[in-house]
Protein backbone atom coordinates (compact mmCIF):
# COMPACT_ATOMS: atom_id res chain seq x y z
CA UNK A 1 0.00 0.00 0.00
CA UNK A 2 1.82 3.45 -0.99
CA UNK A 3 0.78 6.99 -0.02
CA UNK A 4 2.68 8.29 -2.95
CA UNK A 5 -0.34 9.09 -4.84
CA UNK A 6 -2.02 10.97 -1.57
CA UNK A 7 -0.93 14.52 -2.66
CA UNK A 8 -1.88 17.43 -0.18
CA UNK A 9 -4.83 19.90 -1.62
CA UNK A 10 -2.78 23.22 -1.53
CA UNK A 11 -5.80 24.84 0.29
CA UNK A 12 -5.28 22.06 2.82
CA UNK A 13 -1.43 22.64 3.82
CA UNK A 14 -1.59 25.12 6.16
CA UNK A 15 -3.92 23.10 8.34
CA UNK A 16 -1.09 20.10 8.20
CA UNK A 17 1.82 20.29 10.25
CA UNK A 18 4.01 17.48 9.55
CA UNK A 19 6.40 17.31 12.47
CA UNK A 20 8.86 19.17 10.69
CA UNK A 21 10.27 22.52 11.35
CA UNK A 22 9.14 25.56 13.37
CA UNK A 23 5.09 24.98 14.77
CA UNK A 24 2.65 26.83 12.89
CA UNK A 25 -1.06 25.63 12.04
CA UNK A 26 -4.22 27.52 11.07
CA UNK A 27 -7.21 25.90 12.28
CA UNK A 28 -11.08 27.56 13.16
CA UNK A 29 -12.02 27.86 9.27
CA UNK A 30 -14.63 26.33 6.73
CA UNK A 31 -13.99 23.28 5.54
CA UNK A 32 -12.28 23.27 2.12
CA UNK A 33 -14.29 22.82 -0.88
CA UNK A 34 -13.74 19.37 -2.40
CA UNK A 35 -11.59 18.22 0.67
CA UNK A 36 -14.31 15.73 2.24
CA UNK A 37 -14.17 16.64 5.44
CA UNK A 38 -14.72 14.60 8.49
CA UNK A 39 -16.52 16.94 9.83
CA UNK A 40 -20.76 16.88 10.55
CA UNK A 41 -23.30 19.44 9.80
CA UNK A 42 -24.74 22.25 12.12
CA UNK A 43 -27.63 19.72 12.43
CA UNK A 44 -25.75 16.87 13.46
CA UNK A 45 -23.92 19.12 16.11
CA UNK A 46 -27.15 20.63 17.42
CA UNK A 47 -28.60 16.72 17.70
CA UNK A 48 -25.19 15.33 19.22
CA UNK A 49 -25.97 17.84 21.89
CA UNK A 50 -29.29 18.37 22.89
CA UNK A 51 -30.72 14.52 22.04
CA UNK A 52 -29.70 12.82 25.15
CA UNK A 53 -32.64 15.10 27.07
CA UNK A 54 -34.43 11.74 27.77
CA UNK A 55 -37.41 13.36 29.11
CA UNK A 56 -37.89 15.74 26.03
CA UNK A 57 -39.58 14.80 22.44
CA UNK A 58 -36.93 15.95 19.72
CA UNK A 59 -38.82 16.41 16.03
CA UNK A 60 -36.35 16.99 12.98
CA UNK A 61 -38.23 19.66 11.04
CA UNK A 62 -36.91 18.00 7.30
CA UNK A 63 -36.51 15.46 4.81
CA UNK A 64 -36.46 11.85 6.45
CA UNK A 65 -32.31 11.52 5.52
CA UNK A 66 -32.01 14.29 8.36
CA UNK A 67 -33.71 12.17 11.06
CA UNK A 68 -31.35 8.77 9.71
CA UNK A 69 -29.30 10.47 13.37
CA UNK A 70 -30.91 8.30 15.59
CA UNK A 71 -30.46 7.04 19.44
CA UNK A 72 -29.19 3.97 17.30
CA UNK A 73 -26.01 5.68 15.92
CA UNK A 74 -25.20 7.75 19.74
CA UNK A 75 -26.69 5.68 22.04
CA UNK A 76 -26.77 8.16 25.12
CA UNK A 77 -28.20 6.04 28.38
CA UNK A 78 -30.88 7.42 30.60
CA UNK A 79 -31.68 6.12 34.03
CA UNK A 80 -35.66 6.75 33.87
CA UNK A 81 -37.61 8.02 31.01
CA UNK A 82 -36.43 7.37 27.30
CA UNK A 83 -37.91 9.43 25.35
CA UNK A 84 -35.07 10.32 23.46
CA UNK A 85 -34.73 6.87 22.08
CA UNK A 86 -37.58 7.50 19.70
CA UNK A 87 -36.88 9.41 16.15
CA UNK A 88 -39.54 11.85 15.01
CA UNK A 89 -39.72 13.32 11.67
CA UNK A 90 -41.76 15.64 9.60
CA UNK A 91 -41.08 14.04 6.49
CA UNK A 92 -40.80 16.31 4.29
CA UNK A 93 -41.86 15.95 0.48
CA UNK A 94 -41.59 18.58 -2.33
CA UNK A 95 -45.35 19.47 -1.97
CA UNK A 96 -43.72 20.74 1.34
CA UNK A 97 -41.08 21.93 -0.02
CA UNK A 98 -42.97 24.23 -2.77
CA UNK A 99 -46.15 25.38 -0.28
CA UNK A 100 -44.14 25.13 2.63
CA UNK A 101 -44.16 23.04 6.19
CA UNK A 102 -45.03 25.35 8.64
CA UNK A 103 -48.96 23.29 8.82
CA UNK A 104 -47.08 20.31 8.82
CA UNK A 105 -45.07 21.33 11.67
CA UNK A 106 -47.54 22.29 13.81
CA UNK A 107 -49.85 19.40 13.30
CA UNK A 108 -46.79 17.14 14.01
CA UNK A 109 -46.27 19.13 17.70
CA UNK A 110 -49.76 18.98 18.43
CA UNK A 111 -50.16 15.58 17.92
CA UNK A 112 -46.64 13.96 19.04
CA UNK A 113 -47.55 16.30 22.31
CA UNK A 114 -50.71 14.81 23.00
CA UNK A 115 -49.40 11.55 22.89
CA UNK A 116 -46.13 11.28 24.79
CA UNK A 117 -46.53 13.99 26.71
CA UNK A 118 -43.00 15.29 27.66
CA UNK A 119 -41.75 17.85 29.95
CA UNK A 120 -40.35 20.02 26.67
CA UNK A 121 -40.39 19.77 22.65
CA UNK A 122 -36.64 20.57 20.47
CA UNK A 123 -37.83 21.15 16.76
CA UNK A 124 -34.74 20.92 15.20
CA UNK A 125 -34.21 23.11 11.60
CA UNK A 126 -32.89 21.25 8.84
CA UNK A 127 -30.97 22.50 5.50
CA UNK A 128 -34.13 22.85 3.13
CA UNK A 129 -36.42 24.65 5.89
CA UNK A 130 -33.77 27.75 5.92
CA UNK A 131 -33.49 27.26 2.21
CA UNK A 132 -38.01 27.58 1.82
CA UNK A 133 -38.07 30.29 4.77
CA UNK A 134 -40.56 27.86 7.09
CA UNK A 135 -40.72 30.08 10.59
CA UNK A 136 -40.48 27.31 12.76
CA UNK A 137 -39.82 30.17 15.59
CA UNK A 138 -43.23 31.26 15.73
CA UNK A 139 -45.13 27.67 14.87
CA UNK A 140 -43.29 27.23 18.39
CA UNK A 141 -44.46 29.93 19.81
CA UNK A 142 -47.92 29.36 19.13
CA UNK A 143 -47.78 25.75 20.00
CA UNK A 144 -46.32 26.74 23.56
CA UNK A 145 -49.30 29.15 23.85
CA UNK A 146 -51.52 25.98 22.95
CA UNK A 147 -49.99 23.35 24.76
CA UNK A 148 -48.67 24.68 27.86
CA UNK A 149 -45.02 23.17 27.38
CA UNK A 150 -41.91 24.44 26.32
CA UNK A 151 -41.55 24.22 22.51
CA UNK A 152 -37.83 24.78 21.61
CA UNK A 153 -37.03 25.90 18.24
CA UNK A 154 -33.08 24.97 17.30
CA UNK A 155 -31.76 27.16 14.84
CA UNK A 156 -29.70 24.08 13.68
CA UNK A 157 -29.81 24.78 9.47
CA UNK A 158 -27.26 21.89 8.36
CA UNK A 159 -25.69 24.41 5.80
CA UNK A 160 -25.09 27.56 8.29
CA UNK A 161 -21.64 26.37 9.22
CA UNK A 162 -19.59 23.05 10.80
CA UNK A 163 -20.93 20.95 13.45
CA UNK A 164 -19.52 23.88 16.30
CA UNK A 165 -22.25 26.36 14.48
CA UNK A 166 -24.91 23.42 15.89
CA UNK A 167 -22.91 23.21 18.88
CA UNK A 168 -23.69 27.23 19.23
CA UNK A 169 -27.32 27.26 18.53
CA UNK A 170 -28.03 23.66 20.86
CA UNK A 171 -26.53 25.67 23.47
CA UNK A 172 -28.27 28.95 22.23
CA UNK A 173 -31.26 26.99 22.38
CA UNK A 174 -30.77 26.09 26.26
CA UNK A 175 -30.14 28.90 27.50
CA UNK A 176 -32.75 31.28 25.86
CA UNK A 177 -35.81 28.69 27.10
CA UNK A 178 -34.88 26.61 30.19
CA UNK A 179 -32.35 27.86 32.36
CA UNK A 180 -33.20 29.83 34.51
CA UNK A 181 -36.90 29.18 34.86
CA UNK A 182 -36.67 26.88 37.63
CA UNK A 183 -37.07 27.14 41.15
CA UNK A 184 -33.44 26.75 43.24
CA UNK A 185 -34.24 27.13 46.33
CA UNK A 186 -33.07 23.29 47.74
CA UNK A 187 -29.97 23.68 45.67
CA UNK A 188 -27.03 23.19 47.66
CA UNK A 189 -24.13 25.11 48.32
CA UNK A 190 -21.60 22.31 46.89
CA UNK A 191 -22.67 21.97 43.69
CA UNK A 192 -21.74 21.64 40.52
CA UNK A 193 -23.66 21.29 37.32
CA UNK A 194 -21.38 18.69 34.91
CA UNK A 195 -21.16 19.83 31.25
CA UNK A 196 -20.18 18.16 27.96
CA UNK A 197 -21.16 14.09 29.00
CA UNK A 198 -22.95 12.09 26.99
CA UNK A 199 -23.95 9.16 28.78
CA UNK A 200 -22.73 6.66 26.12
CA UNK A 201 -22.38 4.04 28.23
CA UNK A 202 -22.84 5.29 31.83
CA UNK A 203 -19.97 7.34 32.33
CA UNK A 204 -21.27 10.24 34.20
CA UNK A 205 -22.95 7.79 36.60
CA UNK A 206 -19.35 6.98 37.43
CA UNK A 207 -18.26 10.78 37.30
CA UNK A 208 -21.48 11.90 39.73
CA UNK A 209 -20.61 9.05 41.67
CA UNK A 210 -17.05 10.73 41.98
CA UNK A 211 -18.03 13.95 42.95
CA UNK A 212 -21.13 12.51 45.39
CA UNK A 213 -18.34 10.66 47.79
CA UNK A 214 -16.16 14.15 47.91
CA UNK A 215 -19.26 15.48 49.27
CA UNK A 216 -20.24 17.89 46.28
CA UNK A 217 -23.60 17.36 45.07
CA UNK A 218 -24.62 17.06 41.33
CA UNK A 219 -27.65 19.79 40.17
CA UNK A 220 -27.48 19.25 36.25
CA UNK A 221 -26.04 16.77 33.59
CA UNK A 222 -25.66 18.56 30.00
CA UNK A 223 -26.92 16.58 28.44
CA UNK A 224 -25.87 12.96 28.91
CA UNK A 225 -28.84 11.43 31.93
CA UNK A 226 -30.34 14.79 30.96
CA UNK A 227 -33.38 15.71 32.05
CA UNK A 228 -35.58 19.32 31.63
CA UNK A 229 -36.66 20.01 35.29
CA UNK A 230 -33.10 20.03 36.31
CA UNK A 231 -31.81 22.78 33.35
CA UNK A 232 -34.49 24.60 34.44
CA UNK A 233 -32.54 24.70 37.61
CA UNK A 234 -28.71 24.62 36.75
CA UNK A 235 -28.12 28.89 37.53
CA UNK A 236 -28.46 27.20 41.15
CA UNK A 237 -24.93 25.46 41.28
CA UNK A 238 -21.88 27.05 42.67
CA UNK A 239 -19.72 26.18 39.40
CA UNK A 240 -20.05 24.38 35.54
CA UNK A 241 -17.80 21.87 34.83
CA UNK A 242 -17.55 21.62 31.05
CA UNK A 243 -15.74 17.92 29.71
CA UNK A 244 -16.42 18.70 25.86
CA UNK A 245 -15.32 22.19 25.20
CA UNK A 246 -16.18 22.80 22.09
CA UNK A 247 -19.89 21.67 22.30
CA UNK A 248 -20.72 23.12 25.36
CA UNK A 249 -18.13 25.98 26.60
CA UNK A 250 -20.18 28.27 24.96
CA UNK A 251 -23.32 27.56 27.31
CA UNK A 252 -20.74 27.89 30.45
CA UNK A 253 -19.98 31.45 29.14
CA UNK A 254 -23.15 32.44 28.84
CA UNK A 255 -23.89 31.11 31.87
CA UNK A 256 -20.98 33.11 33.60
CA UNK A 257 -22.20 36.38 31.96
CA UNK A 258 -25.46 36.20 33.42
CA UNK A 259 -25.41 34.79 36.57
CA UNK A 260 -22.10 34.64 37.49
CA UNK A 261 -21.19 31.10 37.57
CA UNK A 262 -17.59 30.72 37.27
CA UNK A 263 -16.19 27.40 34.82
CA UNK A 264 -13.53 25.17 34.25
CA UNK A 265 -12.28 22.99 31.58
CA UNK A 266 -11.70 19.50 32.31
CA UNK A 267 -11.55 16.18 30.93
CA UNK A 268 -12.84 12.65 33.00
CA UNK A 269 -10.15 10.28 30.89
CA UNK A 270 -6.74 8.94 32.32
CA UNK A 271 -5.58 9.10 35.32
CA UNK A 272 -3.96 12.39 35.39
CA UNK A 273 -6.54 14.30 33.70
CA UNK A 274 -9.38 12.37 35.69
CA UNK A 275 -7.75 13.56 39.11
CA UNK A 276 -7.37 16.78 37.87
CA UNK A 277 -11.01 17.07 37.13
CA UNK A 278 -11.42 16.13 40.99
CA UNK A 279 -8.75 18.08 42.64
CA UNK A 280 -9.85 21.35 40.80
CA UNK A 281 -13.28 21.26 41.85
CA UNK A 282 -12.42 20.41 45.22
CA UNK A 283 -10.35 23.80 44.59
CA UNK A 284 -13.07 25.82 44.10
CA UNK A 285 -14.95 24.62 47.39
CA UNK A 286 -11.90 25.21 49.82
CA UNK A 287 -13.91 26.59 52.52
CA UNK A 288 -14.28 23.37 53.29
CA UNK A 289 -11.21 21.40 53.71
CA UNK A 290 -12.55 17.68 53.71
CA UNK A 291 -13.64 17.72 50.08
CA UNK A 292 -10.03 18.42 48.94
CA UNK A 293 -9.36 15.32 51.54
CA UNK A 294 -11.52 12.96 50.58
CA UNK A 295 -10.58 13.96 46.57
CA UNK A 296 -7.36 12.82 47.52
CA UNK A 297 -7.95 9.58 49.61
CA UNK A 298 -10.21 8.74 46.32
CA UNK A 299 -7.89 9.39 43.68
CA UNK A 300 -4.99 7.10 45.90
CA UNK A 301 -7.23 4.14 46.32
CA UNK A 302 -8.50 4.34 42.43
CA UNK A 303 -4.74 4.17 41.42
CA UNK A 304 -3.65 1.51 43.54
CA UNK A 305 -6.34 -0.35 42.50
CA UNK A 306 -5.85 0.09 38.30
CA UNK A 307 -2.03 0.48 38.55
CA UNK A 308 -1.03 -3.48 38.03
CA UNK A 309 -3.30 -4.51 35.70
CA UNK A 310 -2.38 -1.16 33.41
CA UNK A 311 1.36 -2.09 34.02
CA UNK A 312 0.64 -5.38 32.88
CA UNK A 313 -0.88 -4.56 29.77
CA UNK A 314 2.25 -1.62 28.87
CA UNK A 315 4.61 -4.30 29.16
CA UNK A 316 3.00 -5.30 25.11
CA UNK A 317 2.53 -2.05 23.79
CA UNK A 318 5.52 -0.31 25.19
CA UNK A 319 6.86 1.89 21.79
CA UNK A 320 3.92 1.07 19.94
CA UNK A 321 2.31 3.87 17.76
CA UNK A 322 -1.00 5.88 17.72
CA UNK A 323 -3.02 7.78 15.56
CA UNK A 324 -5.65 10.08 17.13
CA UNK A 325 -8.72 11.64 15.23
CA UNK A 326 -11.81 13.22 17.74
CA UNK A 327 -14.52 16.28 17.17
CA UNK A 328 -12.98 18.00 19.81
CA UNK A 329 -9.63 18.85 20.79
CA UNK A 330 -9.50 18.53 24.30
CA UNK A 331 -9.96 15.16 24.36
CA UNK A 332 -7.11 14.22 22.11
CA UNK A 333 -4.99 15.88 25.56
CA UNK A 334 -5.99 13.02 27.66
CA UNK A 335 -5.59 9.88 25.15
CA UNK A 336 -2.12 11.14 24.36
CA UNK A 337 -1.39 11.33 28.25
CA UNK A 338 -3.34 7.69 28.60
CA UNK A 339 -1.86 6.11 25.52
CA UNK A 340 2.15 7.62 27.39
CA UNK A 341 0.33 5.70 30.19
CA UNK A 342 0.53 2.24 28.79
CA UNK A 343 3.63 3.34 27.37
CA UNK A 344 2.65 3.64 23.37
CA UNK A 345 3.51 7.40 21.32
CA UNK A 346 1.13 9.62 19.50
CA UNK A 347 2.12 9.89 15.73
CA UNK A 348 -0.56 11.25 14.20
CA UNK A 349 -3.13 13.84 16.02
CA UNK A 350 -5.91 16.28 15.44
CA UNK A 351 -9.26 17.40 15.66
CA UNK A 352 -12.39 18.66 13.61
CA UNK A 353 -12.85 21.95 16.15
CA UNK A 354 -10.14 22.60 17.59
CA UNK A 355 -8.29 26.63 18.40
CA UNK A 356 -5.14 27.58 18.13
CA UNK A 357 -4.45 27.40 21.98
CA UNK A 358 -5.86 23.65 21.20
CA UNK A 359 -3.03 22.91 18.59
CA UNK A 360 -0.17 24.87 20.16
CA UNK A 361 -0.89 23.13 23.56
CA UNK A 362 -1.22 19.18 21.69
CA UNK A 363 2.35 20.06 19.73
CA UNK A 364 3.74 20.73 23.21
CA UNK A 365 2.21 17.35 24.37
CA UNK A 366 2.88 15.33 21.53
CA UNK A 367 5.81 12.89 20.98
CA UNK A 368 8.74 14.56 18.78
CA UNK A 369 7.75 14.55 15.30
CA UNK A 370 3.56 14.32 15.85
CA UNK A 371 1.23 15.20 12.95
CA UNK A 372 -1.11 17.39 13.94
CA UNK A 373 -3.96 17.68 11.65
CA UNK A 374 -7.10 20.19 11.70
CA UNK A 375 -10.21 19.13 9.87
CA UNK A 376 -8.72 16.32 7.84
CA UNK A 377 -10.45 14.15 5.29
CA UNK A 378 -9.69 10.62 4.41
CA UNK A 379 -7.16 10.91 1.84
CA UNK A 380 -5.04 12.67 4.80
CA UNK A 381 -6.09 10.52 7.38
CA UNK A 382 -4.72 7.27 5.12
CA UNK A 383 -1.68 9.21 4.11
CA UNK A 384 -0.31 9.63 7.48
CA UNK A 385 -1.28 6.66 9.07
CA UNK A 386 0.54 4.76 6.34
CA UNK A 387 3.56 6.89 6.47
CA UNK A 388 3.89 6.90 10.10
CA UNK A 389 3.02 2.99 10.30
CA UNK A 390 0.62 3.28 13.40
CA UNK A 391 0.00 0.37 15.40
CA UNK A 392 -3.78 1.64 16.53
CA UNK A 393 -6.16 4.28 15.10
CA UNK A 394 -8.46 6.01 17.94
CA UNK A 395 -11.70 7.88 16.39
CA UNK A 396 -15.27 7.46 15.46
CA UNK A 397 -17.99 5.96 13.63
CA UNK A 398 -16.18 7.79 10.23
CA UNK A 399 -12.37 6.78 11.21
CA UNK A 400 -13.32 3.30 11.51
CA UNK A 401 -13.47 2.25 7.80
CA UNK A 402 -10.31 4.03 7.41
CA UNK A 403 -8.50 2.29 9.67
CA UNK A 404 -10.05 -1.19 8.57
CA UNK A 405 -9.32 -0.71 5.33
CA UNK A 406 -5.47 -0.04 6.08
CA UNK A 407 -5.14 -3.20 8.26
CA UNK A 408 -4.59 -0.71 11.24
CA UNK A 409 -5.92 -1.85 14.75
CA UNK A 410 -8.59 0.27 15.80
CA UNK A 411 -10.83 2.06 19.14
CA UNK A 412 -13.60 3.97 18.97
CA UNK A 413 -13.76 6.80 21.58
CA UNK A 414 -16.85 8.49 19.79
CA UNK A 415 -20.56 7.06 19.13
CA UNK A 416 -20.87 4.02 18.99
CA UNK A 417 -18.96 2.28 21.88
CA UNK A 418 -20.88 0.28 24.78
CA UNK A 419 -17.83 0.20 27.53
CA UNK A 420 -17.43 3.03 29.39
CA UNK A 421 -14.09 5.02 29.13
CA UNK A 422 -14.11 7.46 31.31
CA UNK A 423 -13.25 7.51 34.82
CA UNK A 424 -10.58 5.26 36.49
CA UNK A 425 -12.21 1.93 35.91
CA UNK A 426 -12.39 3.35 32.30
CA UNK A 427 -9.16 3.42 31.88
CA UNK A 428 -8.74 0.20 32.32
CA UNK A 429 -11.36 -0.38 30.12
CA UNK A 430 -9.92 1.67 27.57
CA UNK A 431 -6.27 -0.36 27.50
CA UNK A 432 -7.95 -3.82 27.64
CA UNK A 433 -9.93 -2.72 24.50
CA UNK A 434 -6.49 -0.99 22.78
CA UNK A 435 -4.27 -4.56 24.18
CA UNK A 436 -6.97 -6.58 22.49
CA UNK A 437 -6.77 -4.50 19.34
CA UNK A 438 -2.79 -3.70 18.67
CA UNK A 439 -2.34 -7.19 20.04
CA UNK A 440 -4.46 -8.93 17.63
CA UNK A 441 -2.41 -11.70 15.45
CA UNK A 442 -4.83 -10.76 12.66
CA UNK A 443 -2.93 -7.78 11.48
CA UNK A 444 0.26 -9.99 10.67
CA UNK A 445 -1.92 -10.80 7.60
CA UNK A 446 -2.88 -7.83 6.54
CA UNK A 447 -1.09 -6.33 3.43
CA UNK A 448 0.94 -3.57 4.68
CA UNK A 449 1.88 -6.28 7.23
CA UNK A 450 2.35 -9.02 4.91
CA UNK A 451 3.57 -7.44 2.40
CA UNK A 452 6.15 -4.83 3.95
CA UNK A 453 7.42 -2.17 1.90
CA UNK A 454 10.58 -2.91 -0.38
CA UNK A 455 13.56 -1.86 0.91
CA UNK A 456 14.97 1.45 -0.82
CA UNK A 457 18.29 -0.13 -1.92
CA UNK A 458 17.50 -2.48 -5.24
CA UNK A 459 21.31 -2.85 -6.12
CA UNK A 460 23.01 -5.73 -3.38
CA UNK A 461 26.50 -5.15 -3.42
CA UNK A 462 27.52 -7.96 -1.13
CA UNK A 463 25.55 -10.54 0.76
CA UNK A 464 25.06 -13.41 3.41
CA UNK A 465 26.73 -15.87 3.23
CA UNK A 466 23.73 -18.32 1.82
CA UNK A 467 21.42 -15.24 0.09
CA UNK A 468 21.60 -15.19 -3.59
CA UNK A 469 20.94 -11.80 -5.60
CA UNK A 470 17.21 -13.18 -6.05
CA UNK A 471 16.42 -13.55 -2.59
CA UNK A 472 17.90 -10.27 -1.63
CA UNK A 473 15.65 -8.83 -3.54
CA UNK A 474 12.53 -9.85 -1.69
CA UNK A 475 14.08 -10.18 1.22
CA UNK A 476 12.00 -8.27 4.17
CA UNK A 477 15.23 -8.08 7.08
CA UNK A 478 15.77 -5.17 8.53
CA UNK A 479 18.93 -5.79 9.84
CA UNK A 480 21.67 -7.53 7.64
CA UNK A 481 21.78 -3.44 6.19
CA UNK A 482 20.40 -4.42 2.68
CA UNK A 483 23.33 -5.85 1.33
CA UNK A 484 25.29 -3.21 0.88
S1 LIG B 1 -26.60 18.80 5.71
FE1 LIG B 1 -28.74 19.47 5.68
S2 LIG B 1 -29.83 17.87 4.55
FE2 LIG B 1 -27.84 17.00 5.23
S3 LIG B 1 -28.30 16.01 7.24
FE3 LIG B 1 -27.57 18.11 7.65
S4 LIG B 1 -29.51 19.26 7.80
FE4 LIG B 1 -30.02 17.37 6.74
Amino acid sequence: MSTENIELLEKRKAQVHDGKGAFEMACEKASVAGSVSQRACSFCGSRVVLYPIADALHIVHGPIGCAAYTWDIRGALSSGPNLHRLSFSTDMQEQDVVYGGEKKLAAAIRELAKAYVPKAVFVYATCIVGVIGDDVKAVCKSAEAELGTPIIPVDSEGFKGSKKAGYHAACDALMNHLVGTGDISDVKPHSINILGDFNLAGEIWMIEDYYKKMGVDVVCRITGDGRVEDIRKMHGAALNVVQCSGSVTRLAEMIKQKYGIPYIRVSYFGIEDMSRSLYDVAEVFKDDPTIMERAKALVASEVKRIMPELMRMKKDLEGKRAAIYTGGAFKVFSLVRSLRTIGMKSVVAGSQTGTREDYQQLHELCDEGAVLLDDTNPDELAKFVLEKDVDLFIGGVKERPIAYKLGVAFCDHNHERKIALAGFEGLVNFAKEVHASVMSPVWKFVPRRANPKPKEHTAPRSMPIGCTPAMCMSCTSSTCGGGS
